[in-house]
């Protein structure tokens, strides 16, 4: 099996960058098709303990964590969120949401 590390890294890198990248306001067309990979990638993550607890996290019964994605800010920080939960259970510290788009998509100012 791939390294869960590195596989990690990568796919975060990837997932903040597809936030990054989307609409600043989200057409309901745009909304359904990511709507689909984060099902569809939550069923495929090829690390089966990640992807059954992070299918899970979204699915919390109140609906707290449902992908809210009808904006780049608001999917922006959904993505940190959903981030955050995993770093939780990893014993990880938590990233400061209001950062999200300073370390995934304008850079850092100075
Ligand atoms: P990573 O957590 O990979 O983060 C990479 C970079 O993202 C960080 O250096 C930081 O700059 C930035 N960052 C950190 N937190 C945030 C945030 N909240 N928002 C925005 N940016 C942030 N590993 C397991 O062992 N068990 C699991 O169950 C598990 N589940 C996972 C589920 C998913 C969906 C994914 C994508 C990964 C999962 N991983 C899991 C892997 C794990 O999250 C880490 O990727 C891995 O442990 C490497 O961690 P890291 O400390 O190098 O940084």
């Amino acid at each position: 099996p791939p390294d869960v590390e590195q596989l990690g890294r990568s796919t975060w890198t990837l997932l903040h960058s597809l936030t990054a990248a989307y609409p600043t306001t989200a057409s309901n067309e745009q909304q359904t098709e990511m709507r689909s990979f984060l099902g569809l990638f939550s069923k495929l993550y090829p690390c089966w303990v990640c992807a059954d607890d992070f299918r899970a996290w979204m699915a919390h019964p109140s609906g707290k964590n449902e992908p809210r994605l009808s904006s780049r800010a608001e999917f922006g920080q959904w993505m940190c969120e959903a981030h955050n939960a995993v770093n939780r259970k990893l014993g990880k510290k938590e990233f400061d949401c209001n950062f999200w788009e300073e370390r995934w998509r304008t850079g850092w100012k100075d």
